[in-house]
């Protein structure tokens, strides 16, 4: 049995629109093959008839609690295990979040994403974060939390706190997963979005690619999303970023096209849902980055860090998106 094969979240409930939820590997692994043209063609005509080709959502991300982190994922300067540069902090003040929020509102993010290096929240942190939540969500901003395993009375909780998105990627396939992860397993992620799903809560759910997976399990974490009853409103594409000290620093870079590829397949099996060119794009070109835009990419985080990870200054985004004629959703 496949760790997603248990799991309700690819569960029999009947699927929430008229995409398909049941590509095969072969299928995927076609599209990956096509040639660059048709592939991308086919992925542009698809998203323009589900957004605006020129616009591009921004949201901002804030590392609220940072490293100190038990589990072993071996892309994460944050986890414990590994001696990297992060230090552990404690959880952030409400107050001092608030005020990164107003900046990020003020540069032109309409989402703000909050992220905490937990396994798994306690519910006293839970409440300091419902704070922001409703404090993020007094500035007009869309919320959005990662907080690690969720259960299903602490899901709710967020929900009533007003959260509107929840953040927790598969990574890869189910088969790779093992080599990246073994404190947690591919199912315990599953149960965690069907317990944010059943609150209610958008789903944010992507992975990392060039972690040495090869195009097989790219394919099989694309599948993995696009089968599930509802699409992930929001899927994050992320590149890896090699930190020294994490088991994966020194993986061998990946394929620039091999990435645009990812995103144009993520867009052709989820036509409707925001793609995110997430981690690694300060180490695109600005040519790539239009690639991914031309694929189907349609958010970007903005700022100049990611939880712990380097991010192009915004303005260089400012920049690109001007050359590009993007402007932001
Ligand atoms: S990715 Fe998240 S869960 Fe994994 S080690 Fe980093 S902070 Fe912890």
């Amino acid at each position: 049995m496949t760790p997603s094969s248990s799991v309700s979240c690819c569960g029999p409930e009947a699927p929430a629109d008229n995409f398909r939820h049941d590509w095969t590997r072969e299928e995927v692994e076609a599209l990956f093959a096509r040639p660059f043209a048709d592939l991308m063609f086919d992925a542009q005509t698809l998203h323009r008839q589900n957004f605006d080709a020129n616009k591009v959502q921004l949201s901002q991300l804030l590392s609220i609690k940072t490293g100190g982190c038990p589990e072993d994922c071996k892309y994460c300067p944050q986890s414990a295990l590994y001696d990297t540069q992060v230090k552990a902090e404690k959880l952030m003040d409400v107050q001092a979040v608030l005020k990164v929020a107003e900046s990020a509102k003020a540069a032109g993010a309409t989402r703000f994403c909050m992220g905490a290096a937990w396994r798994s929240p306690k519910d006293r942190d839970l409440e300091k974060v419902c704070e922001m939540i409703e404090g993020v969500k007094a500035m007009g901003l869309e919320s959005c939390v990662t907080l690690g395993m969720l259960g299903e009375t602490q899901a709710q909780r967020l929900k009533v706190a007003g959260l509107d998105y929840y953040n927790h990627n598969i990574d890869t396939s189910p088969e790779y997963y093992k080599e990246i992860i073994t404190t947690r397993t591919y199912d315990d992620r599953l149960e965690t979005l069907q317990n944010v799903r059943d609150a209610g809560i958008n789903v944010c759910c992507g992975g990392i690619v060039g972690m040495g997976e090869d195009r097989s399990d790219r394919a099989g974490m694309l599948i993995t999303l696009a089968n599930m009853p509802k699409h992930p409103e929001s899927v994050p594409i992320n590149m890896l970023v090699q930190v020294e000290g994490t088991p994966l620093d020194h993986e061998n870079q990946m394929d620039a096209l091999e990435f645009v590829r990812t995103i144009a397949v993520a867009r052709i099996l989820m036509p409707a849902s925001f793609v995110r060119l997430s981690a690694g794009r300060e180490d695109m070109s600005d040519e790539t980055q239009a690639l991914c835009f031309l694929a189907g990419a349609n958010s970007i985080f903005y700022g100049e860090t990611l939880l712990t990870t380097p991010n192009p200054a915004q303005n260089n985004d400012t920049a690109l998106f001007a050359r590009l004629g993007i402007t932001a959703a």
